[in-house]
């Protein structure tokens, strides 16, 4: 291992337009489960589709009976080890920007300045109207659920109010796929961070450098499907190894 953290320190020390994707795991830490591993949200409750949500009451019933405790969680939450250590790489002008698929905000709290994140998958601090797409309060709308509404609706339009996050079948906005593109294109070293890169177009990004032989770290506790592929690979927990690599750097 502690070869691995020094090849890690030595890439990350000689970089200066480094780019992140994390996900679920880099949160995990924060208190908030992830959906594939052991214990996750999908082993107990099976995702819903966006088509699903929209034609089907039951789906809806089924969204917000799993979602709703996972936003109490997500908004209890407090950044990690592994946020921070990402915020004093951008202190140190090398962090370019974090992709992440995450919907909790935890990178912004921990320090990182919103222009420098890229959320993929939306967030969960807003509802979102499926049908006008417009945005309102989220805790306005938990106060809803939680008085007992099953299937609140947008009070503009009627439309049916989820949180501003994407399901399957729900596609990535067009925006910022294409600044994330952009990134991993002129990027000089990729780190995965928690991420199992099972979803797509997300697990297409570190490729995106991979083509331009650009190095690839990879951490996150089990194998995903780069493994192979990446300069150094670490199976450990990202708040316990990312503060330890950034012990490493010089000043
Ligand atoms: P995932 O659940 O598919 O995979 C998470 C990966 O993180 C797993 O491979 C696991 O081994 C690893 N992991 C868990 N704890 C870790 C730790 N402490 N350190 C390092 N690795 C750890 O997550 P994903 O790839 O992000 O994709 C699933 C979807 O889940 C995403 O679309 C995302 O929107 C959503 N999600 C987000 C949150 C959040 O916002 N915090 C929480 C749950 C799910």
């Amino acid at each position: 291992l502690q070869e691995q953290l020094y090849d890690a320190a030595e890439l990350i020390q000689h970089s200066r337009q480094i780019v992140a994707l994390t996900g679920a795991g880099i949160s995990t830490e924060s208190g908030i489960p992830d959906f594939r591993g052991p214990g996750s949200i999908w082993q107990q409750h099976p995702p819903v589709r966006y088509r699903d949500f929209l034609h089907k009451p039951e789906a809806r019933q089924s969204y917000w009976a799993t979602r709703n405790s996972l936003i109490k969680q997500v908004t209890a939450a407090r950044p990690n080890a592994a946020h921070y250590a990402l915020v004093e790489l951008e202190r140190r002008h090398s962090l370019q920007g974090v992709i992440t698929q995450n919907f909790d905000g935890l990178h912004q709290d921990a320090g990182l300045p919103p222009e420098r994140v890229i959320e993929l998958h939306g967030t969960s601090r807003f509802a979102a109207c499926t049908l006008c797409g417009s945005r309102s309060s989220m805790p306005a709308l938990q106060q809803r659920i939680n008085s007992g509404e099953v299937d609140p609706r947008c009070h503009l339009c009627g439309g049916y109010l989820k949180a501003a996050t994407i399901l399957f079948g729900q596609r990535v906005p067009d925006a910022e796929l294409a600044r994330a593109k952009e990134i991993a294109e002129a990027c000089d070293l990729f780190l995965v961070i928690g991420s199992s890169l099972k979803v797509t177009p997300a697990s297409t990004l570190p490729r995106l450098a991979l083509k331009r032989n650009i190095p690839l770290i990879i951490i996150n506790l089990q194998p995903t499907s780069l493994d192979a592929s990446a300069d150094v690979v670490i199976h450990e927990k990202a708040g316990e190894i990312l503060p330890e690599i950034i012990c490493m750097l010089n000043t």
